[in-house]
């Protein structure tokens, strides 16, 4: 493909999606689609000869959007905002346009540093100290198994570069909430600690948060049975109920048994925008590493997230490799992003959250969270005031964790009705929620925080919560 055949199909596609845009309020929800059935609708093979860009397009609006959850849709309260501003959209495209290629410094000098700005810039909106420095990794996924391993090798005074953890003298332990995210224990397992070293520490049974003398306690029995307490993973937004682990208290009882903190901010981190929700992460300038993701309610498009460490001498010690063919004169005066996580070729992901932060300004973005945080107190204010529903965990933030109890009901007949309501929601395209297990039974959480998401959005969705739970 010629820039000047680029130039006419590209234009194409942007009317594309801005149309499409333009009318996601008007499609379902929820993908309308069968198992395997995106699959049938394509061919057993690549196409030979080239194919016209119009019927590339056509097959993207029949087979592709219906197989899509529309996350954009402004009643979408699924899982988490999974929010991808046009602005940011734009910065991705510039990254493919400038096609450059994230090795070292030399590769592309402007990947390198313009990702320096934008994570200082970010570390600063979010009135972090200084101290901080970080990367931009794919995913808090990726950014909390690199947390670990530097957490690790830290406790195991770098046993990497001999015997491993086969060498290390005592069991390292890693310590977290049961109501982490995923990412979390799978992050604990692959760096090496086995799940025999993983503990789950008490929550307190109405804010969900880490309870910090459960952590003592856990603590002090690992280390009297000669075992090293090496991590401790807060989770500062919960995945079920975005509770918020005590950051500070966490850091105090971890650094008495010199383990590592790693805080998963990856929804919540957003939040910290706004100075009036700080005092939610306490202590978090105390920690040793921080993962958020400005892919989920920021708004910045996916993949997009922020590991940030205070010792970064240490990250670069576990994590580099520097073979002759990469080595360059400049070394001593340059950040080479490789040593900050496990790719070594990086995408110039920069460029999306440059383009979001100059092209909407970090008033536009701080207004929007505002009114989420608002939306979410109205719809728990709506919900705790009618008979028969509940609000099950404190709402901090902009997740909204519900159940509609009807008289009498209880047990698996509760369960039932829960996931009924939800489903004949999902079911009518009209929203989207996720259910969820708490304490062992299923509630529902209304995730608000979808950019295109008002307040009359939230009104109309606890009208269908009404309706549905009624019929069911
Ligand atoms: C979404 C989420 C994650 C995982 O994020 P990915 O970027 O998809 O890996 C981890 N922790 C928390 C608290 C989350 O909300």
């Amino acid at each position: 493909m010629t820039p000047e055949e680029f130039r006419t199909e590209a234009l194409l596609l942007v009317d594309w999606v801005a149309d499409h845009r333009a009318r996601i309020p008007d499609l379902p929800v929820a993908a309308q689609v069968a198992p395997g059935s995106v699959r049938a609708a394509l061919p057993m093979s690549a196409p030979e000869a080239p194919e016209e860009i119009a019927d590339v397009l056509a097959d993207l609006e029949r087979i592709v959007v219906p197989g899509i959850t529309q996350t954009q849709h402004p009643a979408f309260f699924g899982w988490f905002p999974s929010n991808a501003s046009l602005a940011s959209l734009l910065g991705d495209i510039a990254s493919g346009g400038v096609a450059a290629l994230g090795i070292t410094w030399q590769s592309a000098p402007a990947l390198t540093e313009v990702e320096q700005v934008v994570t200082d810039w970010l570390r600063d909106l979010c009135g972090l100290a200084p101290q901080w420095r970080g990367a931009i990794q794919d995913t808090a996924s990726t950014g909390t198994l690199v947390a670990m391993l530097a957490a690790r090798e830290r406790a195991g005074e770098h046993s990497q570069e001999g015997g491993g953890m086969q060498a290390v003298p005592a069991p390292l332990v890693a310590y977290t909430s049961p109501q982490a995210h995923s990412s979390v224990p799978k992050a604990v397992l692959l760096a090496g600690f086995g799940r025999d070293n993983l503990r789950f520490i008490d929550v307190d049974p109405v804010t969900y948060a880490m309870r910090p003398e459960a952590l003592a306690e856990a603590m002090a029995a690992d280390v009297a049975a000669g075992r090293r307490p090496a991590v401790v993973v807060a989770a500062v937004g919960s995945t079920g109920t975005c509770a918020m682990d005590p950051v500070a208290e966490i850091v105090r009882i971890a650094r008495s048994h010199g383990a590592w903190v790693h805080v998963d901010a990856a929804m919540a981190g957003s939040a910290m925008l706004l100075p009036e929700m700080r005092h939610l992460f306490a202590g978090v300038d105390e920690a040793d590493s921080l993962v958020w993701n400005p892919h989920k309610w920021l708004g910045t498009i996916l993949d997009c997230s922020l590991l940030y460490v205070r010792d970064v001498d240490h990250l670069i010690r576990c994590m580099s490799t520097t073979p002759s063919y990469l080595r360059s004169a400049v070394d001593d005066e340059v950040v080479q992003f490789k040593d900050w996580g496990i790719p070594l070729g990086r995408r110039f992901r920069a460029l999306k959250l440059w383009f979001h932060l100059r092209l909407e300004g970090a008033e536009a973005i701080r207004s929007r969270l505002r009114r989420d945080l608002a939306n979410a107190r109205w719809l728990a204010d709506q919900v705790a005031a009618e008979p028969d529903w509940r609000v099950l965990a404190p709402v901090d933030l902009q997740t909204v964790c519900v159940r509609h109890e009807p008289g009498g009901m209880t047990g698996e007949g509760l369960d039932r009705h829960t996931l009924d309501w939800a489903e004949a929601i999902n079911a009518s395209g009209r929203a989207f929620v996720s259910p969820s297990q708490l304490d062992g039974r299923w509630m529902v959480r209304v995730s608000i925080g979808a950019e295109a998401t008002e307040r009359a959005d939230v009104a109309a969705m606890w009208e269908l919560m009404k309706e549905s739970a009624g019929a069911c």
